[in-house]
């Protein structure tokens, strides 16, 4: 049946659209000549941050849900203190169970009182702040955070934010849930101008007069006053009810490596070094200049990124001759698919720098060259085709950055 196919340039009609080797090269062939020309209109900014979209691997194929999204495509809502802007479930269908929000807070400036129904992790990217935590006990917990700390605030726990120093902060704020929205926290301010004054001035034990002076509309963020030194605002607000209990902040960037290569390394942070983060675990993970974050696969939640720095390429694998390679910069997002094979490649000639986040109690992963490594022998070579001492040279694996 198949030699009676009519053929082309030497491959079988039922060779397009495969991921096979005749498809392939039919790919190939077609980039190079007049068939990857583009005379209509194009976006030539775009195509030159997607090389992996506009010429892609000749292994890409399949339909994989969208892998890539950029904080620098989304609205951003500015207020006088600072502002917002979110990537969400809205913005990358495919990201069910993470949300992000990155947020600039200027020197003095809140984020207003809230809370809200999603647990929130946050990486500090730039300056300083303060925060501060109510426990259900009614203890108080207060610290300030810098470039490269993190914190974590359970749900529906109260907080605040402000930026210190000379020009405030910038964070990123992840949240266990897809559908999350910034615009949807319980703020202080909201409550209090819709519920009637008369029952506000019996709760606060105060006179109208007093009540009238309330915020009648959301503050969310705004212009403040910056505090005393961590010491005093701890002293005053705690003497009676100081956080005995976990912290709720850790340092991420300056803890020693999880693990280490000449190629790079990464910091695991998760609940069995950060107790009170039960539910969102992380890798920060830097990868040198021509570095990779070896082929691997989670098997406990999809993974969401955050890109700090640098440049890269990654190709996620989704079973079924699926697969597909998109590049990210600083400030893009990128995703994986639950149990989809991932690697990440830097492209660039700087550090690439970026966070992996899951939806789960602990950091997991399988490394691909540790499961061939670690075969009966005859089950690897007969697999991949190759001799005894070619799988010896292949890393033994969970090296994570090669
Ligand atoms: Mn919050
Ligand atoms: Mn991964």
């Amino acid at each position: 049946m198949k030699s009676e196919a009519k053929k082309i340039d030497g491959v079988a009609p039922s060779a397009y659209g495969s991921g096979g080797l005749a498809g392939r090269e039919n790919t190939l062939r077609a980039q190079k000549d007049i068939s990857a020309s583009d005379p209509g209109p194009r976006n030539l900014p775009l195509n030159r941050q997607n090389p992996s979209s506009n010429l892609p691997p000749v292994t890409d194929h399949g339909t994989v849900p969208p892998i890539w999204y950029s904080f620098d495509l989304v609205h951003r809502r500015m207020q006088e203190g600072g502002w917002t802007h979110q990537v969400t479930e809205r913005e990358l269908p495919s990201s069910k169970e993470i949300a992000a929000v990155q947020m600039r807070i200027t020197a003095g400036g809140y984020r207003e009182l809230h809370w809200h129904v999603a647990d929130e992790w946050a990486y500090m990217l730039s300056g300083k702040a303060r925060v501060t935590v109510l426990n259900p006990d009614g203890t108080m917990f207060i610290d300030d955070v810098e470039q490269g700390d993190l914190w974590l605030f359970p749900a529906a726990y109260p907080h605040s934010i402000q930026g210190l120093g000379d020009n405030g902060c910038e964070f990123l704020l992840v949240f266990n849930q897809g559908e999350f929205s910034e615009e949807s926290t319980f703020l202080l301010s909201d409550w209090l101008s819709h519920t009637p004054p008369e029952v506000l001035a019996k709760n606060f034990r105060l006179p109208l007069e007093s009540i009238a002076k309330l915020p009648t509309d959301s503050l969310y963020i705004f212009r403040g006053n910056l505090p005393d030194s961590l010491e005093s605002d701890i002293a005053e607000a705690t003497a009676d009810a100081r956080s005995k209990g976990p912290s709720y902040t850790f340092k991420l960037r300056a803890m020693t490596p999880t693990k280490k290569t000449a190629m790079g390394d990464a910091r695991i942070v998760d609940s069995r070094n950060f107790p009170v983060s039960q539910k969102i675990a992380a890798a920060l993970v830097t990868v040198k200049p021509g570095g990779l974050r070896e082929l691997h696969w989670h098997p406990n939640a999809s993974e969401w990124q955050y890109y700090i720095q640098g440049s890269g390429r990654m190709t996620v694998f989704n079973s079924s001759e699926q697969s597909r390679t998109m590049d990210f910069n600083a400030n893009d997002v990128g995703f994986v698919p639950a149990v989809a094979g991932h690697y990440i490649e830097n492209t660039g000639d700087t550090d690439l720098v970026f966070l992996e986040m899951f939806v789960a109690p602990q950091f997991v992963d399988f490394s691909l060259n540790n499961w061939i490594r670690h075969l009966p022998r005859t089950i690897a070579m007969d697999h991949l085709g190759l001799d005894s001492e070619e799988i010896d040279q292949i890393p033994p694996g969970k090296e994570i950055v090669l």
